[in-house]
């Protein structure tokens, strides 16, 4: 087993002294205190604003004083170098946060080791927090250095009694981390009465434009929305990406329910028969009349799911421009040219008249069946006078569909131009128009083979093999769709598409 040597640093969350807290290397803990504000997210951390930034960060060397007693430090395993009296750390200008050297007997007043009122800067280990590529205004010189004798919190630094300061220096080891955290008792989320509240968060630009919903884990399981969303929320408060236009609201998980269970449903599917219902008698009745709130609210919609199976990414569109009793739709040129910017090289339609023809045939059957039941968040949108289009990111748990959603939302907001960024059009591969769904008759109907969405069949191709014996053939050459192998009785076993003549 391997392991990386780390300090931690855990902060209650509930203390009233909001800067005290406890450092430790495995079983050894000293008291410790932090900035007087407590802790922040590394992302909103700022300059002067007495907050110590939670992460984890690297420790590559310290400073001490080159007094008698702190000569052992050049013998300690850590890297540990005298302090000349010429050292400055940039708190501002072009070197900032940066530890340079001062020419003769410039800047004596900025100096790491002019005189203080204790000696809190003999021994200092500097937090590798914003220098690898430094940000103005983001937060610079945070050590680890000595507390006063008061233990009073910090200008953002942590800090230690002296005499543990010089036990951690024997203590430290190359390579060594720091974990700066609230501790996970006080950090355990308390679980509310009833469904959970729905987090969004917006951001405005300073001139008018389009309103865009960007929606993560409508299924509890699809991780990668989520992820991607706190990703780009991070960098719009963070600069890095900035909204000039219009506004941005992003959910980064619209079913908590689903989400803390790690399943795709809380009470039932929140993405089937999604409307706003006045006696709601379930989590995703809830979740659903706030959710039909927000899109009421918005002009664009990107909703990001994941799958089971393995396959590329790619993105459903709604119909194009009708006035038929299905779905009625006037934006399909807009929400095409919405749906060529996000990345994918594979687009689907057609899902809601083959869902309704598929619930027809469930009912003719004799089971259940709902043609309203295929309505989910970009049939809703549709229906409200917006456009939006499902991104289906790739399998799950690949890590890359996580690159692929946060990639798909910096070209939207470029695109719907809230951001400054041009993105180009996607190079399509596969335009696949959604004819028909496969119901399967019994559990023991199985797919001919290992099929993976958007996989081509050539007309006449086996593509299921009925319990009995019989097989259900390609009618023409197309492609599978949502293959699914746990399909039971009465259940969509795949979808049957041919290549569309929409974007050509
Ligand atoms: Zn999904």
């Amino acid at each position: 087993m391997t392991s990386i040597p780390t300090i931690s640093v855990r902060i209650s969350r509930t203390d009233q002294n909001a800067h005290k807290g406890t450092l430790a290397i495995g079983d050894w803990a000293v008291p410790c205190v932090i900035g007087t504000g407590g802790l922040v997210s590394a992302s909103v951390k700022r300059e002067g604003d007495r907050k110590t930034p939670i992460g984890v960060f690297p420790l590559r060397y310290g400073l001490f004083k080159p007094l008698p007693a702190l000569r052992f430090l050049e013998s300690v395993s850590f890297p540990f170098v005298p302090c000349s009296d010429d050292m400055i750390w940039e708190e501002d200008g072009p070197d900032y946060n940066r530890l340079v050297f001062a020419d003769g007997a410039d800047r004596a007043g900025d100096r790491l080791a002019r005189p203080r009122d204790h000696d809190l800067f003999n021994v200092i280990v500097p937090i590798g927090y914003n220098d690898a590529v430094a940000e103005a205004g983001r937060g610079s010189a945070l050590f680890v250095h000595a507390a006063r004798p008061d233990m009073s919190g910090t200008a953002g630094c942590v800090a230690l009694r002296p005499d543990d300061l010089l036990e951690l220096a024997r203590r430290l080891k190359p390579g060594m981390l720091i974990d700066i955290d609230y501790d996970a008792a006080s950090a355990q989320p308390v679980q509310p009465e009833g469904a959970s509240p729905m987090e969004s968060v917006s951001f405005s630009g300073m001139h008018p434009g389009p309103k865009f919903l960007v929606t993560g884990a409508v299924h509890g399981n699809e991780i990668c929305g989520p992820q991607a969303i706190a990703r780009v929320i991070a960098d719009c408060r963070a600069g890095k990406i900035a909204i000039r236009r219009g506004q941005v609201t992003f959910v980064p998980i619209v079913n908590m329910k689903a989400y803390r269970a790690n399943t795709r449903e809380g009470d039932r599917n929140l993405n089937r028969n999604l409307r706003e219902r006045a006696v709601p008698s379930d989590n995703e009745d809830l979740v659903g009349n706030v959710l039909c709130r927000l899109l009421r609210a918005h002009d664009v919609l990107l909703d990001i799911h994941s799958f089971r199976s393995q396959g590329e990414p790619f993105v459903f569109v709604g119909p194009e421009d009708n006035s038929g009793e299905i779905e009625p739709f006037k934006l399909s040129r807009e929400e095409s040219e919405f749906a060529l910017r996000l990345g994918p090289k594979i687009i689907m339609h057609g899902w809601l008249p083959a869902y309704a023809r598929a619930a027809l045939e469930r009912r003719r059957l004799g089971g259940a069946g709902d043609p309203a039941e295929g309505i989910g968040t970009t049939e809703f949108m549709r229906s409200v006078g917006g456009y939006g289009v499902t991104l289906e990111c790739g399998n799950h748990s690949d890590p890359r569909a996580v690159e692929v959603a946060y990639a798909a939302i910096v070209s939207a907001l470029g695109h719907l131009q809230l951001t400054d960024a041009r993105p180009s059009k996607a190079k399509l591969e596969k335009t696949i128009e959604i004819l028909d769904a496969v119901l399967c008759d019994s559990a023991n109907d199985r797919l001919a083979r290992e099929f993976v969405t958007g996989d081509a069949v050539t007309s006449g191709e086996t593509i299921v093999v009925r319990a009995d014996g019989s097989k259900v053939t390609a009618p023409s050459d197309g492609f599978v769709v949502f293959p699914d192998r746990n399909a039971r009785a009465m259940d969509v076993i795949c979808y049957f598409g041919v290549r569309s003549k929409r974007f050509s």
